[in-house]
């Protein structure tokens, strides 16, 4: 039954994240006239925009109202955050709330058995359909890794000690950068495209071999290496190399990478730890003063030997390894934007007629509704959780 415009039946709990770094907000106040169209209310954590420039004044102009934190999970129906939800947010959690974020339940799949635990129905939007164009307007990890691959040139371009482009000056000339980038999905494919408009010259390497194309649109050129077969794998990613794959992929990039100044790596594989592209012998090949920035890099691993995430090494060489972390949540105003459209548009496809409705046989809904109803109903989740399982998420 339809409900009037006046009387949201869904409440929408926007909470501040906790996590270290974290400056994102799931869903900013340009946001809340759409939701209140679709008869969402929203119920904002006094401060939860601060980090990315969003004060309450400017959530209570657009409508939203403002709770302290436990009330805001006490009264609101669905939490909306960016990442995992914060323990004392969890414990405050109840039955038939619906939480959303990045849940990462192929990483963290306990999660997703704890919040079936509590009767909270979890939706991951980082198992959103890639393929289905109806859902690209909600595709979160689009979103947000287009911002990490912006900033990761920036990032590059900050630590290296000369000028991406060809300058020529009474000073003299300097010769432009040249950046490597390996992985050319969203991520790679915006860090190309960035290095570019700062005029270095680009050059681009996947496993997909459907992308070259894409990385010569946006003025790249496209490595090819012999050694690796095509690696098209399911929904558009890449599939997993071979151990003996993945061995003369790395030489054959250690004979490449020594030419190049900046190399940012971007490379994933859904569900498993990122591929090492990078050796330490290659990282040794290469001048001093080069830069590597991993957005791989987490406490899974990295495409880069010896990258840590949210740390930057320093070889005795004098290469930097900067293992990128969460580079999103360092241009917060821009990510959260991106982020919060992603949410408006989820919810317009979950609300409606002012009633959330959770339908795991939907071909969107499949990919992103974890727990409902007190079970795992994700089945990828739900086989990591199964006793043969225990003990090995990947
Ligand atoms: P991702 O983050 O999973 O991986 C990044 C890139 O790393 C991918 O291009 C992958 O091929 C590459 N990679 C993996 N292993 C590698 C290896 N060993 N060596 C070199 N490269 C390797 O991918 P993503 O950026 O999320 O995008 C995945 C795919 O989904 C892309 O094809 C993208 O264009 C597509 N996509 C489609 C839509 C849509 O149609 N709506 C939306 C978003 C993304």
């Amino acid at each position: 039954m339809s409900q009037p415009a006046s009387e949201p039946a869904v409440t929408v709990g926007v909470v501040k994240e906790t996590a270290p770094g974290e400056r994102r907000v799931a869903v900013v106040p340009e946001s809340i006239p759409a939701l209140a169209r679709a008869g969402i209310r929203v119920l904002v954590e006094p401060g939860a925009g601060s980090a990315a420039w969003f004060p309450d004044s400017a959530y209570e102009r657009a409508g939203a109202g403002l709770a302290g934190r436990d009330e805001v999970a006490g009264r609101a129906g669905v939490i909306a955050g960016v990442g995992t939800p914060a323990p004392d947010l969890i414990a405050c959690l109840r039955a038939g709330q619906v939480v959303i974020g990045m849940l990462r339940p192929l990483v963290q799949p306990e999660l997703a058995r704890q919040l079936a635990g509590i009767g909270v129905t979890a939706i991951s939007l980082d198992g959103l359909p890639r393929t289905v164009s109806r859902a690209q307007s909600m595709d979160a990890l689009t979103s947000q890794a287009n911002v990490a691959g912006y900033k990761a040139v920036l990032v590059a371009a900050d630590q290296f000690g000369r000028f991406f482009p060809m300058l020529i000056t009474a000073a003299g000339t300097s010769r432009p950068a040249s950046v490597l980038v390996l992985g050319a999905g969203v991520a790679g494919l915006q860090a190309m495209g960035t290095a570019r408009r700062l005029g270095a010259v680009v050059t681009g390497y996947d496993v997909r071999p459907q992308t070259r194309e894409q990385v010569e649109s946006v003025g790249a050129r496209f490595l090819q290496l012999a050694s690796v077969a095509a690696a098209e794998g399911e929904g558009g990613y890449a599939r997993a190399l071979s151990a003996g794959e993945q061995t003369a992929q790395q030489a054959e990039l250690a004979a490449q990478i020594a030419r190049f100044d900046v190399v940012i790596t971007t490379a994933q594989v859904p569900g498993r730890r990122p591929p090492l592209l990078v050796s330490a012998e290659a990282v040794k090949g290469m001048q001093a003063g080069s830069v590597l920035v991993d957005l791989a890099a987490s406490d899974l691993g990295g495409n880069v030997e010896g990258s840590v995430a949210d740390q930057t090494v320093l070889t005795g060489d004098g290469v930097r390894i900067i293992g990128a972390g969460n580079l999103p949540a360092q241009v917060p105003t821009a990510a959260s934007t991106a982020y919060s459209h992603n949410i408006v548009a989820l919810l317009a496809e979950l609300v409606r007629g002012g009633t959330l409705t959770i339908d795991p046989a939907d071909e969107i809904q499949a990919g992103v509704v974890v727990t409902h109803q007190g079970t795992v109903i994700h089945p990828a989740v739900a086989a990591l959780l199964a006793p043969s399982a225990e003990g090995g998420t990947r």
